[in-house]
């Protein structure tokens, strides 16, 4: 089959197998050209490991420590007739890698929330790895079914006061143009909480634990996002921050089992804020990405989520101490929040309108980041030559 990108406003409905395993290659090689993290983790958990922060922190562990990784997820297998989706692609280029290198490395691929999918992976934690040292959370999903009352709910991007208007980037069209944001009621923000809050991260680390599948002193991380007060109304704010904020609560409980029973800890990481699947979906932020691209790149701290990745397992979670913020956050958005980079940020947010945001944004850095999510535009790989679009991970090939 030959490939090409067809986008509907933020997602893009093919992704091709090749340049999605070319994507992964190059987080590959970037992990293997820094120096290895010495006493990383051995035996990882992913939750949420096949696109974006969690992709990146598979491979960290993988090709740094030589670890073997277990990672969940929900994506689409490709049939005959039609692509699968991007993540599912990245997972049979990684667990190919991986393998070739020795390391076990197998998926699932279904709900997280359920308890069907946390037996799952306990059963091959028990039988196929032996205890796990980190349990890396990385969901980002609209909707979730509670497992024991068998309710959806559904998370919104609302504000949690009045109504918000402000700048943003129509992607799909490339202007700049005017958005208000609704408030977000009572109901609303408790769903978004029930759905990316932390109660499902605490039910995944409960079951691990009473599955006596944890090791002595093993690491768990989930990651949220501050940003600057141009994005507040929208995330910190808004109904997504109230979710991020009780992540932090479940943190600090799951941190006091870990640290008595296992010596181990719980993190929360303030990522980056970058193109993924997840940030391309909301108001605002692909605006403020855009600029701050353009600021990093020309300062030349910009990052993907790759080398985030690194960095959060080198300096802090695996270094001798954790630098951690008042919060008791690790800080990995550490260089998009200077001083130097917000105030320059600033400045072209109040000036960016539809006539000079090419000038003043990294738009083109935007879409490159975002067609590189579904594997388009990557070098080295032949747009207009057959590609199978069946490809499927090693340990879920049919
Ligand atoms: P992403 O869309 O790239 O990846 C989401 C992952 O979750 C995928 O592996 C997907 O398959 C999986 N997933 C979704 N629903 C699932 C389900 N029901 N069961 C199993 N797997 C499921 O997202 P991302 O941007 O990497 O976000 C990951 C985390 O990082 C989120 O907590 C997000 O808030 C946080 N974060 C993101 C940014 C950013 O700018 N992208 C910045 C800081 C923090």
């Amino acid at each position: 089959m030959i490939v090409k990108p067809k986008t509907r406003g933020f997602i893009c409905i093919t992704s091709h197998p090749d340049g999605c395993a070319a994507h992964v290659q190059e987080q590959i090689d970037y992990v293997k050209s820094q120096p290895k993290i010495e006493n990383g983790p051995k035996n990882v958990l992913v939750i949420g490991a096949s696109a974006g922060y969690g992709l990146a922190s598979r491979i960290v562990p993988a090709f740094s420590s030589g670890a073997n990784t277990l990672g969940l997820f929900f994506e689409k297998p490709g049939s005959e007739k039609r692509t699968g989706s991007a993540g599912w692609y990245n997972t049979a280029a990684f667990e190919k890698a991986a393998t070739a290198e020795g390391l076990f490395a197998k998926s699932l691929n279904g709900d997280a929330f359920s308890h069907d999918m946390k037996k799952q992976a306990i059963d091959i934690i028990q039988n196929e790895m032996g205890k796990i040292d980190l349990v890396v959370y990385s969901l980002a999903s609209p909707r979730r079914t509670d497992p024991d009352t068998g309710e959806t709910y559904s998370s919104v991007l609302k504000t949690t006061g009045g109504e918000y208007t402000n700048k943003t980037l129509n992607t799909d069209k490339g202007e700049v143009n005017e958005v208000t944001i609704g408030a977000g009621t009572d109901e609303e923000i408790a769903h978004t909480i029930k759905v990316m809050g932390g109660a499902d991260w605490e039910l995944w680390m409960n079951a691990l634990d009473d599955a006596g599948v944890l090791a002595e002193g093993v690491q768990t991380v989930a990651y949220s996002y501050i940003g600057p007060e141009i994005t507040w109304p929208i995330y910190t704010d808004g109904t997504i921050g109230q979710a991020k904020k009780d992540v932090e609560k479940s943190c600090a409980k799951l941190n006091d089992t870990l640290s008595n029973k296992y010596g181990g800890k719980a993190y929360v990481s303030v990522n980056k804020a970058l193109v993924t699947q997840a940030s391309s979906a909301i108001p605002v932020v692909p605006l403020y990405i855009s600029i701050l691209y353009k600021e990093m790149k020309a300062k030349g701290i910009h990052e993907g989520c790759i080398e985030q990745m690194q960095r959060l397992f080198a300096d802090h979670m695996y270094s001798d101490d954790a630098k951690v913020d008042n919060e008791g956050r690790i800080r990995v958005d550490d260089w998009e929040m200077r001083d130097d980079v917000q105030a320059a940020v600033l400045e072209s947010w109040n000036k960016i309108s539809n006539e000079n945001f090419t000038e003043l944004a990294d738009f083109q850095g935007y879409q490159d980041d975002f067609l590189k999510l579904f594997g388009f535009g990557m070098g080295g790989v032949d747009y207009d030559a057959d590609t199978d679009p069946e490809t499927a991970p090693l340990s879920l090939a049919e």
